[in-house]
């Protein structure tokens, strides 16, 4: 398998402040694993571009973008909710971390690439149509479904997210476009507190109680997802992939081990396999205990690269 990982050294230079739970030393602890576990020199090193406005503005209302352009600050801080910021470089930052998901869309669809895990950041899932939230000002792994879609006229694709927190944003994206199907797998309730009624067919709630552990976990990712993934038939599959749902995460009350994260990739895998030549494109969501960040990532680029044995 020929898997990229995507990265890019200004990702490290976005910061919401001191004591911000989202901060590059994600980023480190990631590099120092991968290093550990040998897997950089088992991967193709991919470096983003930015991404464009007509790239976000498939994803994001066109004043939307405008507010977050014109808010970058040229110094200090702005916050944009409780737990938003932005820092002279977090607008760069955020058009890396879509532009990561949009190029890897590329490579894996002109089959440069079989699939790719983009370790960038600021994450994006809760980034909504016209909204900054929970750390995100745009929805990377929404605008890479987006291109897929727009640019390379595939007609279905799916996006699975094992984030602890419901991908609020993507929803509320893709929420009357049923060219895409969305699962979320997140503890309910919690943060950001979406509304679970009476969403479409192509939107697939997995909540899941707090102390939900790895039984659990994979019952209801066997029962929600690959059901709606067999019926919707995508022909590529993006992954938001948030490392929150560990039992060590500071935020997230999930009690899932890092076995857990290698099984649902595997998942993913299988049905990348089955129905769409193995094109997945993965990028960071969350993820907030440095050890158990930098071990899942390593064994969920481990079974991107087939190098399970489960
Ligand atoms: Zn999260």
């Amino acid at each position: 398998m020929t898997t990229a990982l995507y990265r890019h050294a200004l990702c490290r230079l976005h910061d919401a402040g001191p004591g911000h739970p989202e901060n590059s030393g994600r980023l480190d602890a990631i590099d120092s694993q991968l290093t550990q576990d040998g897997l950089l020199t088992l991967l193709t090193p991919c470096e983003p571009a930015v991404a464009s406005r007509d790239q976000l503005a498939r994803i994001h209302d066109s004043d939307y973008i405008d507010r977050i352009f014109s808010a970058s600050p040229a110094s200090g801080l702005l916050h944009l909710d409780g737990d938003t910021a932005m820092n002279p470089h977090s607008l760069q930052s955020a058009l890396l971390a879509a532009g990561a998901v949009i190029d890897a869309t590329d490579k894996v669809l002109n089959a440069d690439i079989d699939n790719a895990f983009c370790c960038v950041r600021p994450p994006g899932h809760h980034a909504e149509y016209a909204r900054a939230m929970g750390f995100c000002l745009f929805g990377s792994i929404s605008a890479g479904a987006a291109h897929a879609l727009a640019h390379h006229g595939l007609d279905r694709v799916a996006i699975l997210d094992f984030d602890v927190h419901h991908g609020n944003g993507t929803e509320s994206i893709f929420r009357s476009d049923s060219r895409v199907l969305f699962c979320s797998s997140f503890q309910h309730p919690f943060y950001p507190y979406t509304k679970l009624d009476n969403p479409p067919a192509h939107i697939v709630h997995t909540p899941l109680d707090a102390g939900s552990d790895s039984t659990v976990f994979r019952k209801a990712i066997e029962r929600d997802w690959l059901p709606a993934v067999a019926r919707h038939q995508p022909q590529m599959i993006f992954v938001s992939a948030g490392f929150d749902a560990h039992r060590d995460d500071p935020l997230g009350g999930l009690m899932l081990e890092d076995e857990d994260f290698s099984w649902v990739t595997r998942q993913i895998r299988l049905m990348a396999d089955d129905f769409c030549n193995g094109r997945i494109v993965s990028s960071l969501e969350g993820g907030y205990d440095y050890d158990a960040l930098g071990r899942c990532v390593s064994v969920h680029l481990g079974a991107l690269l087939e190098m399970d044995s489960e």
